[in-house]
């Protein structure tokens, strides 16, 4: 009543229930065109499911022809609404503004509605919403690539774990060769340079380094840009350390730093059979690939 007193044209309204929020311009041409002729129109639905009425303990089924949910907006002339309105007792309250018209025999025609009117009421509502709203989703995958020289030392940083050795990874950070290479692949599939961009290894401050840094803040980037990570793969390239006796402790840790179950995790190692760099223990190789999920 307090927003029709304030219009000052007299033609039409349309009013709604800011609980469906996901009207668009069809609909309100569709209801504008639907009045011709009548003092107002809404957008309903036929009843689609069978329709049951509670019978004492029991339960009988109820004819549904004819019957329609009505939903908003609703578009109405000004001048009957305001009518109806007035003729309308206090004692009670309309469950639409169609109501109060059809109150008083006035004319209301149904135009098609839209299940994406739903109103949102219950929890579970608001989650289908949710993922309506969230648009087109893609999935995207980078891969990376990182290697570090092994030297004497007291043990080996491997995909967040620090493996026992008589060698080091010899690198400006930890020199984390597998938490290197997803954070590359990370960065890839979202298209957000490489590590090297992100942490230059002339700024002091990366001197040393626990390279779960990094790696959160790859995956920090990801929710940044309203996406998620949907799984990780990893593989260790070297003879030595072996990978198999820490492929657990790496996923649980992996998971740790990414937020996600170890069932999205894959850790793998390999050799090259004594060939190359890798063969010959002078460094280790690590190959890896990300998959994530962004708005379109
Ligand atoms: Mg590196």
């Amino acid at each position: 009543m307090a927003g029709l007193a304030t219009l000052v044209r007299d033609d039409a309204v349309l009013i709604h229930d800011a609980a469906r929020p996901f009207l668009n311009s069809g609909h309100i041409k569709a209801l504008l065109a639907g009045m011709d002729g009548a003092d107002g129109a809404i957008l309903a639905l036929p009843v689609a499911d069978t329709v049951k009425r509670e019978s004492g303990e029991n339960i009988v089924t109820a004819p549904r022809d004819g019957l329609w949910r009505a939903q908003t907006p609703q578009a109405f002339r000004i001048a009957p609404l305001r009518a109806a309105y007035a003729a309308w007792s206090d004692d009670e309250a309309p469950t639409d503004d169609a109501g109060v018209i059809e109150a008083v025999g006035g004319r209301v025609r149904i135009v098609a509605g839209d299940p994406m009117l739903m109103k949102l009421t219950y929890p579970e509502d608001f989650e289908m919403a949710e993922r309506l709203a969230g648009g087109a989703r893609i999935t995207r995958i980078g891969q990376g690539v990182d290697a570090h020289r092994l030297g004497p030392g007291d043990g080996v940083w491997l995909c967040g774990v620090k493996i026992p050795s008589d060698k080091a990874l010899i690198g400006h950070s930890d020199a984390d060769a597998g938490l290197h290479a997803i954070t590359d692949a990370i960065l890839g599939a979202i298209g957000q340079g490489d590590i090297g961009d992100h942490f230059p290894p002339t700024d002091p401050q990366w001197k040393g380094a626990p390279s779960h840094l990094f790696l959160t803040h790859a995956a920090n980037l990801v929710r940044e840009g309203g996406g998620a990570l949907i799984n990780v793969d990893v593989t260790m390239i070297c003879e030595q350390p072996k990978i198999k006796p820490h492929r657990e402790a790496m996923r649980a840790r992996l998971g740790e730093i990414l937020g996600l179950p170890v069932s999205r995790i894959s850790v793998k190692a390999t050799t090259t059979e004594g060939m190359g760099y890798t063969g010959r223990e002078e460094g280790i190789l690590a190959q890896a690939i990300a998959s994530v999920e962004t708005p379109a």
